[in-house]
C-alpha cells in the first residue's frame, strides 16, 4: 500500500490492467491472431510521475517506465505496437531529448510491441572516429535485453522486425547503464516468468521497474513453454525485496513500477510474496502427502486469496496456476 491519494488513482490503473489484461488474454490464448485485430484506438496513454527522473505509462499491455535527463531519454518496455506513435506523444510531453535506450524486461508481445518503431525514432550514443567509419553507427536507440530475450525474439514465425531485436544483449548475471547521472543496474532473473526476464533499478531515483516477475492484477503467469518457473518467480521477488528500502512506517521509499497494474512500494511486494509462498507451502504439503491433482484442486489451496487474483476465465486461469505450481513441485519431490 501507499499514501491515500496513489490508491485511488491505483484503483483507476487497475481498471486499465485489468483491460490490458482482457487484451492480453485474447493474444495469447489465439498466437496466430495478430494485434492489429484489437481495437487500440480507445487506448489513452497516461503520465504517472513516480519519483526522481522516473515515470510511469498505462495504457495497453505492459506498464511503460521512462527515465528522463539532459543526455536523452531510456525507457522499460514498448506495449504493443499499434500503440507507438501514442506511447512516442507520452514520451514527448515529458521530454524533447532524444530516445536513446529501450531496455526489454522480457520477449512478451505487450512488452516488445512497439521496439522497433520507438529505437527507429531515436538514436544512440557515438563519438569520434566511430561516427565517420560506421555511417548509421548512431541510427537507433539501442535495445538492451537478456540474451534469451533475443534467442527467442529471433525464433519466431511469423518472424518479429529484426529492428525490435536487442542489439545489446546481455548474458552474464547483471548489466550496468549509467545515464543521466544514474545508475541502472539491469539484473537478469533466471527461469522466473520467462528464461529471459531483467529487472531494472534505477539507483538514484530510487525506483525499480519489474516486467512481469511481478503484477497487481493476478497469480503470476508462469510461461512454462519459454522457460519460466514459480521458484524463479519467488526468486526474484526476493530480489526486489532484497534491493527496496521502505520509508517511514513501511509506506513509499523505493518505489516499484509492476509488469502490470497500479504503482507499488516494497510492502506490496512482501505481500504478494507472502502469498505466493503461503501457497506454495500448502501445495507442497499436499505434494508431500501424496495427493493427485485432482485432490489439490478440490482442496483449493488458493481459496482466499482467489477473490483478488484467481481468474476462471482468460488465458492463466486460476486453475492453470494451481497445475503449474502442482506440477513443479511435483517434479522436484
Ligand atoms: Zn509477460
Amino acid at each position: 500500500m501507499i499514501a491515500k491519494g496513489w490508491i485511488v488513482y491505483g484503483q483507476r490503473l487497475r481498471l486499465v490492467a485489468v483491460l490490458a489484461a482482457a487484451v492480453l488474454a485474447g493474444l495469447t490464448a489465439v498466437p496466430t491472431r495478430s494485434a492489429a485485430q484489437q481495437d487500440f484506438d480507445d487506448i489513452e496513454i497516461k503520465i504517472l510521475p513516480v519519483q526522481g527522473g522516473i515515470y510511469m505509462l498505462v495504457g495497453a499491455g505492459g506498464n511503460i517506465t521512462v527515465q528522463i535527463g539532459d543526455d536523452g531519454v531510456l525507457i522499460v518496455d514498448t506495449m504493443f505496437a499499434e500503440l507507438s506513435d501514442k506511447i512516442v506523444a507520452a514520451i514527448r510531453e515529458l521530454s524533447d531529448e532524444p530516445i536513446r535506450f529501450v531496455v526489454n524486461t522480457h520477449a512478451h508481445p505487450d512488452h516488445i510491441g512497439s521496439n522497433a518503431s520507438i529505437a527507429l525514432k531515436g538514436s544512440n550514443i557515438a563519438g569520434g572516429n566511430v561516427v565517420g567509419a560506421i555511417a548509421d553507427a548512431g541510427a537507433q536507440a539501442k535495445i538492451v535485453a537478456h540474451e534469451n530475450v533475443l534467442i527467442h525474439m529471433s525464433m519466431q514465425d511469423p518472424p518479429i522486425a529484426f529492428e525490435a531485436w536487442p542489439t545489446d544483449a546481455y548474458y552474464t548475471a547483471k548489466k550496468e547503464i549509467f545515464f543521466n547521472g544514474e545508475a541502472i543496474q539491469i539484473f537478469h532473473q533466471p527461469e522466473a516468468h520467462t528464461n529471459g526476464d531483467s529487472i531494472a533499478f534505477f539507483r538514484r531515483s530510487d525506483v525499480i521497474s519489474t516486467g512481469d516477475v511481478f503484477v497487481t492484477t493476478g497469480y503470476p503467469y508462469i510461461d512454462v513453454q519459454n522457460g519460466g518457473s514459480f521458484q524463479g518467480v519467488l526468486d526474484a521477488l526476493n530480489n526486489i525485496i532484497d534491493l527496496a528500502v521502505p520509508a517511514d512506517r513501511q509506506e513509499g521509499g523505493t518505489m516499484v513500477i509492476p509488469g502490470h497494474g497500479r504503482l507499488c512500494d516494497e510492502a506490496d511486494v512482501v505481500e504478494y510474496r507472502d502469498m505466493l509462498t503461503i501457497i506454495r507451502d500448502r501445495i507442497q504439503h499436499m505434494v508431500d502427502e501424496g495427493f493427485s491433482l485432482r485432490q489439490v484442486h478440490s482442496a483449493r489451496p488458493t481459496l482466499d486469496y482467489d477473490g483478488r487474483f484467481g481468474s476462471d476465465s482468460g488465458f492463466w486461469t486460476t486453475e492453470q496456476f494451481i497445475e503449474t505450481v502442482y506440477e513443479e513441485l511435483n517434479a522436484s519431490e
